[in-house]
């Protein structure tokens, strides 16, 4: 069984002060890489999962997060990081098992990818993110605003990584 790290994108990857609807819009914080390289040393697998109810509501396509998606992956290889997959969810008003706070996404990569969700990381910027993740049973790390539910609070992904690599 693998341990991973589940990334929420935006706000822990990029900056989303604007909306990110284009590839040009997906601004990397400047500590990305680096926390990402030491996840990857401590041999963690690492998976995006991301709300995009915007396809749902029409804001973008598929089409559109796919080219963001092949954007950020793309810079990612280029500053030799590899990632498992990315996860989204296209539905805002849709029931579905796949949108945070519940936690689809994490347990179908979970399944499918052999993560053993006890060992694994959630880290995210909202509260949706760390009640995934505490629902998946993945230990969860917030950042930005401390949040009393999450077992950790920091400030960027880089003391995320840090804190994983340590734990
Ligand atoms: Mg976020
Ligand atoms: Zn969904």
């Amino acid at each position: 069984m693998k341990r991973a790290v589940f990334l929420d994108r935006d706000g822990v990857i990029n900056d989303n002060k604007k909306p990110v609807n284009k590839p040009s819009d997906f601004i990397f914080f400047p500590w990305t890489f680096e926390a990402l390289d030491l996840i990857i040393k401590a041999n963690f697998s690492i998976f995006v999962v991301t709300n995009q109810g915007g396809i749902e509501m029409g804001y973008f396509t598929e089409e559109n997060l796919k080219s963001i998606h092949d954007y950020m992956l793309e810079q990612f290889m280029n500053n030799n990081i590899i990632i498992d997959d990315v996860k989204h969810c296209p539905h805002f008003k849709t029931h579905c098992e796949c949108r945070k706070p519940l936690p689809g996404m994490l347990n179908s990569l979970s399944q499918k990818y052999s993560v053993d969700l006890k060992s694994s990381y959630m880290v995210g910027d909202r509260e949706m993110d760390i009640e995934a993740g505490k629902k998946a049973g993945c230990t969860t790390i917030k950042i930005g605003k401390p949040s009393p539910q999450a077992d950790y609070n920091v400030s960027n992904l880089l003391q995320a990584a840090q804190l994983i690599i340590k734990i």
